[in-house]
């Protein structure tokens, strides 16, 4: 069997949904962060990517998967556990909702992404929260945390001044944890020239300015994202 063929099932989980499977660089699959080679940046191998209107603002840090808990080997521990099932999760959201909420957010849908790689994310526009599949997998006792985090997004779409407030009243993470299996997948790690915050993305990424130094949730050229070499 070939290589390729035997990476398809991780290369599948992975979802590499806008490529080729079979033009994907198997080593990317294995091998750590750190050791892709430069040069084999898969940027100018598929044009298609760069022909993607991909305009995502960030303003949702967690999508980052940022920084500030770096956990030791907790590999190990990524356990056989299984992840709550999705009617538990809603058990949990209408425990939480009692717990901290007063039970003001009316039923969201909730479901697991398999595909993500962030702890969660609240859509106002979906009235949604998704659940990270392979985050969980690894961050087990962290689920009721996230769904608190998420469910104050409800109330508050960024992490400005009330949300943390919230947050912190309740005890809820401001920030979602960070594990080597988790950056594998991001291709590109963007900075922001001002702050220096750092956001590993998957994607490229145009007109997408520093959630923490750009007012509001609009584009601010002045803290544009930079891409840094690896
Ligand atoms: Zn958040
Ligand atoms: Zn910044």
């Amino acid at each position: 069997m070939s290589y390729v063929k035997k990476q398809m099932p991780q290369i599948k989980e992975n979802n590499f949904d806008l490529f080729d499977p079979v033009n994907i660089f198997p080593e990317l699959l294995s091998v750590p962060k750190a050791q892709i080679p430069v040069e084999n940046e898969p940027v100018s191998i598929f044009p298609e990517l760069l022909a993607i209107p991909d305009v995502e603002e960030i303003t949702d840090i967690d999508a980052a998967v940022i920084v500030e808990n770096k956990i030791e080997a907790e590999s190990e521990s990524k356990s056989e556990k299984e992840l709550p099932s999705v009617s538990e999760l809603y058990e949990i959201f209408d425990r939480l909702n009692i717990k901290y909420f007063k039970n003001q957010i009316p039923r969201l849908i909730i479901k697991y992404s398999k595909r993500m790689y962030i702890a969660g994310s609240f859509s106002p526009l979906k009235n949604e929260i998704k659940m990270g599949w392979k985050y969980h997998s690894i961050f087990r006792d962290d689920i009721e945390d996230t769904m608190a985090h998420e469910m104050i997004h409800y109330f508050y779409p960024n992490h400005g001044r009330r949300f943390k407030d919230m947050a912190n009243n309740f005890g809820v993470s401001l920030k979602a944890k960070e594990h080597p299996d988790l950056r594998l997948a991001c291709r590109y790690l963007y900075y922001c020239p001002n702050c220096d915050r750092e956001y590993p993305r998957r994607k490229r990424l145009r007109m997408a300015s520093c959630g923490k130094c750009s007012s509001g949730r609009h584009f601010d050229s002045r803290f544009k994202l930079k891409l840094k070499k690896m």
